[in-house]
């Protein structure tokens, strides 16, 4: 049997497959961004598709901007947070 990958959200600490967690990722320009397709380059970081892991760590980010290695304004955290929220929602779980 082939193992997927393997990732831990960055809030809770679960170890899923990569493809049931969202990505964050710090580009080379130095802004963060979710990344649907996970194929993005660059230091991603990793939320389960719930809600509760998304709003818990992007109201403080200090875990995911730890992962990533520079801070995220509120601004950045608030986008993050929207279009994290909705890739959740339609992922339905
Ligand atoms: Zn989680």
């Amino acid at each position: 049997m082939k193992k997927k990958p393997q990732r831990s959200c960055v809030c809770c600490r679960t170890t899923r497959d990569k493809s049931d967690l969202l990505r964050v990722v710090s580009l080379a320009d130095g802004s963060i961004v979710y990344d649907p397709t996970g194929k993005v380059p660059g230091r991603g970081s990793y939320l389960c598709k719930n809600e509760e892991c998304i709003k818990t760590e992007l109201k403080k980010a200090g875990r995911l901007s730890k992962g990533l290695r520079r801070s995220i304004s509120d601004e950045e955290a608030t986008a993050l947070a929207q279009e994290m929220l909705a890739a959740a929602a339609k992922a339905g779980s």
